[in-house]
């Protein structure tokens, strides 16, 4: 079983996502993180003065996901753990860029689809176009969304829990910016898929949001 969720920038995919994986047994795919990943090698490139072309450089690098004791979801940049190193903010912003490239995403997507089909007993996956682009067959599907002020605030809360100080209209700015790139690209834009479900998470608890999904997800395994 596949539940795809799809949503902009601290909409609360990622601590629901990992959630319901937990409810149910299943495992967790960042997406984002694949993404960022690969943002991470660029900027390292960028550091060092690289004068490939990074479209060529990010085709060679190697991206690999491996699953924990735990079931904890850890990120591979050629070899090495990069799971914190991509959390960075800078990071996500360079994400935004290069994901906006139809080479870098055709690699992305087939590492996830291969992750994706061999899940068993499930897989839940968190990004911006699963639903519509990854896994358009997904029997379950969530568009999760929240306010603007509400994921600004949450986003801030997030790096402030990581030593990381940002103010509300700085985070606020960041976010809308990142909504606007991944909404407006032209390869696999940010949009809700036509038989998604939208949870919007503004009012709703991290449990509230989890038991909605969870029954959406429990409904659609009675009915087939
Ligand atoms: O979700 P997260 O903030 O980690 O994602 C970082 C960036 O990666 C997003 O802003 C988006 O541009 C890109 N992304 C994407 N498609 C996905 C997941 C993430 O384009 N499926």
């Amino acid at each position: 079983m596949i539940i795809a969720i799809d949503g902009p920038a601290a909409s609360g995919k990622s601590t629901t996502a990992r959630a319901i994986a937990d409810h149910l047994g299943y495992i967790y795919l960042d997406t984002g993180a694949m993404y960022r990943t690969l943002a991470l090698a660029a900027l390292r490139y960028a550091e060092e003065g690289w004068d490939e072309p990074v479209a060529q450089v990010l085709k060679e690098t190697e991206v690999d996901v491996a699953y924990a004791g735990d079931g904890e979801m850890r990120i591979f940049l050629d070899g090495e753990d990069v799971s914190e190193a991509i959390r960075q903010p800078e990071v996500g912003t360079m994400a935004s860029r290069i994901s906006a490239r139809a080479d870098i995403r055709d690699k992305m997507v087939a590492l996830q689809r291969e992750i994706g089909h061999a899940a068993e007993p499930g897989v839940v996956v968190d990004g911006r176009d699963i639903g519509t682009v990854v896994f358009p067959d997904a029997p379950v599907k969530v568009f999760l969304t929240a306010d603007l002020e509400e994921r600004a605030r949450r986003r801030q809360q997030e790096l402030q829990q990581k030593g990381q100080d940002a103010s509300l209209p700085a985070v606020r700015r960041e976010v809308e910016a990142r909504d606007r790139a991944d909404r407006e690209r032209s390869v696999a834009p940010l949009r809700q898929a036509d038989d998604a479900v939208v949870v919007d998470t503004t009012h709703l608890s991290v449990e509230e949001q989890v038991q909605a999904i969870v029954d959406l997800a429990r409904n659609a395994s009675n009915a087939a």
